[in-house]
């Protein structure tokens, strides 16, 4: 590392408090560093000259890829001529509204307006104020509840903490919340390991009949929402098995709970349909934006409200007034501008195509590279969203002891390859999720290079004794 890069990361470790970090070890110089400088397409370029290929495109947000100068230039034409006027009591911007005609254009018939934020959790943080309004104004006041998955992720507040389904995301917070419950997590690879011999459809009605019982625990006039993210992204990136969707929104159908989809991960196009709520079928009365949105060159949110629900918004407001709901920066004209220059790259590059196409691809070779691999129990994806999930013992889909770190290890091995690719943050689990411009050849280095760091640690667990002699590959 250069003087001026270690420069760097010692004003950081005394100034910056920085998320999802061991805070004293990052302090106290114990943990690594790191200062990004540039990108171009699907690399990362940091403070040493050093290029990564970004195989989780930030945090599956930069789907159009680093160093697009088109949404640089739109954002800067904008500010030119205004960057900020506030959008309360019907004030706007001509940003703000092309982009709410693209964004329903996009998300289809059924839904009405949109309603804008900065991130992922401030709009799933606005969902729950539209959920209480909506049922307080149809005088159900007991009707509050809602109910999420374990491993669902719904952003890192109070609240929205509370709706995420991950331990880390509680402890030590005093979460969950009163009045937020988790549902079974539709992990068919981990609990049909517990349950043996249910087919994926039999799984998904055993969920749909879990939501049911808790439903009907609670009382289903209590229960007014459920939230659940197309595909399980940071809970460990799992695709619904079959026939899930159809199933919970039968029950969600039979005791009039509104359904909010999570589209922060899947919406514009990851995993090669516009919205995950499109490709599985979902027809959600509310949608949560954000991510994939601009591809993270302007912090921008949204919040997508159907016909159903704001019909009793605006009734709610005949009754009660001006709604109590605002952000100092809802629809902020440069996020709104490069929204659209995001979407438009999207729309013209056949992006969401190429999510479906390439991403089809990637699932194949990943298959290929993973699918026998000795310490590798699942591999699983959609479109450009990937995972491996690790085993100590496949066969039986045993976890390894969670003191071996292996998924941060293997992580770290990746980084090693110039390889960006996640831990998550519950189990031994390494996502991928690459910007929506990634081609075959790079998909091809990217397994390459996941390979090289999956045998290089699995040679270092044989060596431990943590996995059997005969499994080495070398
Ligand atoms: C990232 C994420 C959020 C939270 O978004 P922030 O911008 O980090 O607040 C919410 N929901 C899902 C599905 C996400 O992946």
């Amino acid at each position: 590392m250069n003087q001026q890069h270690r420069d760097l990361i010692e004003r950081d470790r005394k100034v910056t408090f920085h998320a999802s970090t061991h805070l004293r070890d990052f302090a106290h110089g114990d943990a690594p560093g790191r200062v990004i400088t540039g990108g171009k397409g699907i690399h990362i370029v940091d403070k040493d000259g050093r290029e990564f290929i970004d195989g989780f495109a930030g945090l599956y947000c930069v789907n159009i890829g680093y160093g697009r100068t088109e949404v640089a230039e739109a954002i800067y034409q904008q500010a030119l001529e205004l960057s900020y006027y506030h959008t309360y009591v019907g004030h706007s911007n001509e940003p703000q509204i092309a982009l709410s005609e693209k964004i329903l254009a996009l998300a289809g018939p059924g839904m009405s307006k949109v309603y804008y934020g900065l991130g992922g959790s401030d709009a799933n943080e606005t969902q729950l104020k539209i959920v209480r309004y909506y049922n307080n104004v149809l005088g159900r006041p007991q009707k509050k509840k809602v109910i999420s998955r374990q491993r669902g992720y719904h952003g890192s507040g109070l609240a929205t903490g509370s709706l995420t389904g991950l331990k880390a995301f509680h402890d030590q917070f005093d979460l969950p919340l009163a009045g937020i419950l988790h549902t079974e997590a539709p992990h068919y690879y981990q609990r049909a390991a517990e349950q043996q011999g249910l087919s994926e459809r039999e799984f998904s009605q055993f969920c749909a009949q879990q939501l049911e019982a808790m439903i009907l625990a609670e009382g289903p006039d209590t229960v007014a929402a459920f939230i659940g993210e197309p595909v399980l992204g940071t809970g460990g990136i799992v695709p619904p098995p079959e026939g899930y969707w159809e199933a919970i929104q039968a029950v969600l159908a039979k005791y009039d709970v509104l359904l909010i989809a999570d589209e922060v991960v899947c919406g514009f196009g990851r995993i090669g349909a516009d919205f995950g709520s499109h490709y599985y079928g979902i027809k959600p009365d509310l949608i949560t934006v954000a991510k994939g949105l601009t591809s993270a060159y302007q912090p921008l949110s949204g919040v997508i409200v159907g016909d159903r629900v704001w019909k009793v918004l605006e009734q709610g407001t005949g009754q009660y007034g001006p709604i109590g709901h605002g952000w100092t920066y809802s629809g902020h004209a440069l996020g709104c501008a490069a929204a659209l220059a995001n979407l438009a790259i999207i729309e013209r590059e056949g992006l969401t195509a190429n999510a479906a196409e390439t991403g089809a691809y990637l699932q194949q070779q990943m298959q290929a590279a993973f699918g026998e691999h000795p310490i590798v129990g699942n591999v699983r994806g959609v479109g450009m969203l990937a995972a491996l999930e690790f085993s100590v013992d496949p066969a039986k889909r045993a976890h390894f002891d969670a003191a071996h770190k292996v998924g941060a290890r293997i992580a770290a091995a990746a980084l090693d390859e110039n390889l960006i690719a996640r831990a998550m943050p519950q189990g031994d689990i390494l996502g991928f999720a690459p910007p929506l411009v990634t081609t075959r050849a790079e998909v091809d280095e990217i397994v390459a290079r996941a390979e090289r760091a999956v045998n290089r640690v699995t040679d270092e667990l044989v060596r431990e004794g943590v996995v059997k002699a005969a499994m080495s590959l070398s």
